[in-house]
């Protein structure tokens, strides 16, 4: 993608949305850490469901810990993998005690270290914790990114580094959430929704979706080209 047009992208996600926020809940970068681990391969509205009666239980790592495992695994019932994240979990709050005085540690590889957390979470945090510049790449993003050429890559890690090596400053911050939503409620991974999609006329995909045909209209034989979902590159696992 030309620089100009990946500029005029950002422009146009920016200006929909000046300010994006993550759609997890959270008070404090504990919570929020706690909210991202748990967020892997579930939904934020699970996470959330989750953490609105733990967090009034345990909002700190020492209160989490003195919870202990069995202690929080009825709470992440609805996330999903509950015994490996309870057990996670209650490993992460015990280091955080242990060696970072219970706070959320600001370097990478210290973030890295502490159980269920892998290089995305840590991006997560070290973006909107510390205000680092950092491009956390998720499934969505992922799928975005190679759809409309703003950074193609076949890993996840390809796709960060691409992404951090073509966004302009200016946009590095917020990149993260504008392409996150975007991938979650506009270019959907089955059926992305070209026909509303406000960047439309920068995306490089070939395969655009037009307005979803009526029930009453199915589709004629002869529009039976491959679908969007069989074009798109999926993320390595991790
Ligand atoms: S035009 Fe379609 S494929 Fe391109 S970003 Fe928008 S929804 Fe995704």
């Amino acid at each position: 993608m030309h620089p100009a047009t990946r500029r005029a992208l950002y422009r146009r996600l920016r200006s929909a949305n000046p300010q994006p926020r993550s759609e997890l809940e959270y008070s404090s970068p504990f919570e929020l850490l706690v909210a991202v681990m748990l967020s892997a391969h579930t939904t934020d509205k699970s996470v959330n469901a989750a953490t609105r009666k733990l967090f009034p239980l345990a909002d700190t790592p020492q209160a989490m810990l003195a919870l202990g495992v069995d202690g929080v695994k009825p709470y992440l019932r609805p996330v999903g993998l509950h015994n490996a994240k309870s057990r996670n979990l209650i490993g992460l709050c015990r280091q955080l005690v242990q060696h970072h005085g219970g706070e959320v540690p600001s370097q990478r590889a210290a973030l890295e270290a502490l159980p269920g957390v892998g290089r995305k979470t840590a991006s997560i945090i070290l973006n909107i914790v510390f205000g680092e510049n950092e491009i956390a790449v998720d499934t969505h993003i992922f799928r975005v990114a190679n759809r409309t050429g703003l950074a193609p890559g076949k890993t996840p890690l390809a796709v960060e580094q691409a992404l951090v090596a073509g966004t302009p400053e200016e946009f590095k911050r917020d990149a993260h959430h504008w392409l996150l939503l975007h991938g979650r409620y506009v270019c959907t991974a089955r059926a992305p929704a070209c026909a509303k999609c406000i960047i439309a006329d920068l995306c490089e995909y070939p395969d655009k979706t037009t307005a979803a045909p009526s029930k009453k209209e199915p589709r004629s034989r002869g529009a039976s080209r491959p679908g969007p979902r069989t074009r798109n590159r999926r993320p390595a696992a991790g």
